[in-house]
């Protein structure tokens, strides 16, 4: 019996991680599975950022950066979140770390109390609730669903904040729910976040991958706000560097600096490779990516709408679909009843190998998560699948 902390035992077990061992396990059984459950782009990294990370290892750019990160890849970074972002930073106010989840992880860590509440919507990603609860602070979860298109409403986030709310957490585009916020709804919720004191972290990972809307940051359409947001983004979806490993957050340089003086003593930075390949890929995002998830996500929202007992909204942005299926609940698929979203996504995989990721974890029980970031004819096929399985319920 070994020792494991209070700290580390309180860490809800991830049902993306669980799903992902079940799949993998199929696979490697020789079973065609049709995997909808990763949240990563099935494309590669632009060809100059490989190129500039081998040449960064072959000419011995593989010393020590600066714990905030290289110079080149902040200015790099401050000039990128002027022009997409129209948002003015210096590279002063810039970190960058190994990943967005390790920025996300810093800020909470240096923002919160213990006690300290930090409201986010539902449904979330899964790694939110409990970097906040790492944190010593208390998620606060706001709901939504499809009446609001999965999105607060200003109402809700003022009724959400107490004497005690340190931040509020956004994200769009969403994983899960592909929600995006418009200028206007921005506009009304920094209205409510105006009159309060706390902090605004907006995840903003997605923002590339948008299907015929703007993605617009919070900041830049309430600037007053400016001085207490921090802004994330990273490399992993618009440039398919999963595995690189880079994510930034901008934000004042006080909390930078306090946030660099904390990752001074966990990783440093990120890796030195990873940061001139991060450089190299600022410029060289390819636009065909949009159009390709575009069409993926279309095939897929139309088909499972087709389906009775499941619900799809569209999703207006990242590489997701978040059909309902509560209404499927209560039948049975050969004698075995579907209870939750959880039974359904093991069922569908276990019978008809397509595998997804239940809501449950999100915050979402009525719901299941597939990953489009598939190709197309995988796309096509799963609905088919999903078809076949529904149509085998009673
Ligand atoms: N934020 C959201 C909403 C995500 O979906 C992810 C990855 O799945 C991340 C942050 C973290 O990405 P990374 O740590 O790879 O930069």
């Amino acid at each position: 019996e070994h020792h494991i902390s209070q700290r580390v035992r309180a860490i809800t077990p991830s049902a993306t991680v669980a799903m992902d061992t079940k799949t993998k396990a199929l696979i490697q059984q020789g079973k065609p599975v049709i995997n909808m459950s990763v949240g990563e782009p099935d494309f590669q990294p632009p060809e100059a950022a490989s190129l500039a990370g081998i040449k960064a290892i072959v000419t011995g750019l593989t010393k020590y950066t600066a714990v905030a990160g290289m110079m080149e890849l902040r200015k790099a970074i401050a000039r990128k979140l002027q022009v997409e972002n129209g948002l003015a930073y210096t590279p002063e106010q810039i970190i960058v770390s190994s990943g967005a989840k390790q920025s996300l992880y810093n800020i909470f860590l240096t923002i919160c109390e213990p006690g300290d509440e930090v409201i986010l919507p539902a449904p979330y990603w899964v790694s939110y609730p409990e970097q906040i609860r790492l944190a010593g602070a208390v998620p606060v979860i706001i709901p939504t669903d499809e009446s609001s298109g999965f999105k607060v409403t200003p109402e809700q986030l003022r009724q959400a904040i107490t004497s005690k709310t340190r931040a509020f957490l956004l994200n769009s585009p969403s994983n899960p729910t592909g929600a995006v916020y418009n200028e206007e709804e921005l506009r009304a919720i920094g209205q409510v976040l105006r009159d309060h004191d706390l902090y605004i972290v907006t995840d903003e990972i997605y923002e590339k991958l948008v299907y015929g809307v703007a993605h617009v940051s919070l900041p830049a359409v309430c600037p007053d706000l400016m001085e207490r947001t921090l802004v994330v983004n990273g490399f992993s979806k618009a440039f398919a560097m999963t595995g690189y490993r880079l994510g930034y957050v901008a934000g004042p340089r006080e909390i930078i600096q306090a946030m660099t003086s904390l990752q001074s003593h966990s990783s440093h930075s990120p890796s030195t490779i990873t940061q001139v390949a991060g450089i190299a890929a600022l410029d060289a995002f390819n636009p065909a990516v949009v159009a390709e998830f575009r069409r993926r996500r279309d095939a897929l929202i139309a088909g499972l709408r087709e389906i009775p007992g499941i619900a799809c909204t569209v999703p207006e942005g990242a590489f997701y679909a978040f059909p309902n299926v509560a209404r499927l609940f209560g039948k049975a698929y050969e004698g075995v009843v579907i209870d939750s979203a959880a039974k359904f996504s093991e069922l569908l995989l276990e019978h008809e190998l397509v595998a997804t990721v239940p809501g449950e974890s999100f915050g979402a029980p009525n719901n299941v998560r597939l990953s489009y970031a598939t190709a197309y004819e995988d796309v096509v096929a799963a609905v088919e699948r999903i078809q076949r399985f529904v149509r085998a319920l009673r």
